[in-house]
């Protein structure tokens, strides 16, 4: 076992007292396994030991030979934990026997399906599907909101065994008969929790029908809430536990902190904090609402720290650019609300810093769960006012353990007159804690970068108006 992962602990005893879960069957599975005693095929084998894994994580250990047996699953586990290779791998050695390089589109239905609750985890898990199948012929896709639903469809009628999709859009394609879901044999719920918590019941509820009854389903959560058992009991049949990490653990190469700050001064700690470790060392920082993840992302530029936001109100692109800046560490820090960060794999974060504490307790593990992967080493620090005293006796209770409540020192963040942009608002204003009326509404004006360049003053005299238009038009003579 990598020495470095969370080690696996004793199942989740609550569910087994519940009655939902049979006894695990797998305690003994996460010791000295190596991939190659796991039963996969040379070349899926191939595929792992390119990207360097040497052995199995824990949660790889125990749910691998389960899948491969066509067991049904319910992993308790969290990203970073290796959770997409534990179902991946199986999942494609199970698919192997009908892989197939023929042309015809009828020779790739959709054998494998995996739902998501947000785009940024949807293409993640596909990426991972492309890696790990890379040496076989089985073919992958990804379907999620927010884009062109007709750019999607070629890839899907061409013919794909492996399709990642978000509820939603999956529906759409449904009803736009841009897909089948009829020859399905393994169902995969990807952070199960999160799904139910983003209201995507109803969808479930409805994909479920249009799937085969004989099917194979795994079904992967953070936590297990009552919902999630009430799930696993509908959509499961009599399925194998195991369970990464305790229940509402943080990582425990993880370093918490908590500091004591009044609300008005948050921002300049923040900036104080990241100045302090420098611009070079990035920062994954949380808020609860979109408006203040925007607004904190401008004010954080604005006092010269590049910084750039993810929310549910930025487009598919705008999140996807946002992501790939960060992790090309061309910005210091990513702002994020829970909702938008959900899932994201981005190896080497340092510091999770919790702007405001989250509105469930459970969302605290899943935030400082961004720091600390694949067994490094990272912080995480919370900033907490007065009035988020309650949440963090919430989140205490949930970890059962108490956090010192330091108090900040507060230091001037200075303005960095270069980044400075007058039609903003002033760095210290007020950031709202709670949007009284549609986000949307509250955003100020962001000209286009073509308006922008338009609304620059001119450089001559302004009451010479024909001018100015020619020497915009045209360049200066060359001499030569
Ligand atoms: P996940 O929990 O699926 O988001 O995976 C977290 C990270 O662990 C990803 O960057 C994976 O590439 C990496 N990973 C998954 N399995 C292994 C393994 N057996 N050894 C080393 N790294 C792994």
């Amino acid at each position: 076992m990598p020495a470095n992962f969370p080690v696996a602990v004793k199942p989740a005893k609550r569910l087994r007292q519940s009655g939902i879960m049979p006894p695990l069957m797998a305690d003994s599975a996460a010791t000295n396994i190596m991939f190659s005693s796991l039963n996969l095929d040379p070349q899926i084998l191939r595929a792992i030991e390119e990207e360097g894994y040497t052995e199995p994580t824990p949660i790889q250990a125990q749910a691998i030979p389960h899948v491969l047996a066509g067991r049904d699953l319910m992993a308790m586990a969290q990203t970073g934990t290796g959770k997409t290779a534990a179902f991946t791998l199986p999942l494609l050695q199970r698919l192997l026997p009908q892989a197939n390089t023929s042309a015809s589109p009828a020779r790739h239905p959709i054998r494998a399906l995996i739902l998501a609750p947000t785009r940024e985890l949807a293409i993640q898990v596909e990426k991972s599907v492309e890696t790990y199948s890379k040496h076989v012929p089985l073919r992958s896709t990804v379907v999620f909101g927010g884009i062109d639903i007709k750019t999607q469809k070629p890839a899907l009628m061409k013919g794909v065994e492996i399709l990642v999709a978000t509820p939603g859009r999956l529906l759409d394609h449904v009803e736009s008969r841009n897909l089948m879901l009829n020859q399905v044999q393994i169902l995969i719920l990807d952070e199960a929790d999160r799904m139910l918590d983003m209201g995507f019941m109803p969808d479930l509820k409805r994909i479920l029908t249009l799937l085969p009854k004989q099917r194979q389903t795994l079904l992967f959560s953070a936590t297990f809430s009552d919902d999630i058992k009430k799930l696993a009991h509908d959509f499961l049949a009599n399925p194998i536990t195991v369970e990464a990490e305790r229940r509402n653990t943080a990582a425990e190469t993880v370093t918490q902190s908590v500091l004591m700050v009044d609300h008005g001064n948050k921002f300049d700690v923040l900036a104080d904090l990241i100045r302090a470790r420098g611009l070079g060392s990035q920062v994954l920082v949380f808020t609860r609402t979109k408006l203040t993840a925007a607004q904190l992302a401008r004010k954080l530029e604005r006092v010269g720290i590049p910084s750039d936001a993810i929310h549910g109100d930025k487009t598919q692109q705008e999140r996807i650019n946002a992501l790939d800046a960060f992790k090309a560490n061309k910005i210091t820090a990513l702002v994020a609300t829970d909702v938008a960060a959900r899932g994201l794999d981005i190896d080497q974060l340092p510091l999770v810093v919790n702007y405001e504490l989250p509105t469930n307790a459970e969302d605290y593990v899943h935030r400082i769960g961004r720091t600390g992967r694949a067994g490094a080493s990272g912080e995480a620090i919370s900033l907490v006012d007065g009035e988020e005293d309650r949440r963090l006796v919430e989140i205490e209770k949930l970890l059962k353990r108490e956090f010192p409540r330091e108090r900040a020192a507060v230091a001037h963040t200075p303005r960095a007159p270069s980044i400075h942009r007058p039609d903003r608002p002033a760095p210290h204003a007020f950031v709202k804690k709670s949007a009284p009326v549609d986000d949307w509404f509250m955003k100020p004006y962001e000209p286009s970068p073509a308006a922008a360049k338009n609304a620059e003053p001119l450089a001559v005299s302004p009451d010479k108006p024909k001018k100015q238009i020619a020497a915009l038009l045209c360049r200066p003579p060359v001499k030569p």
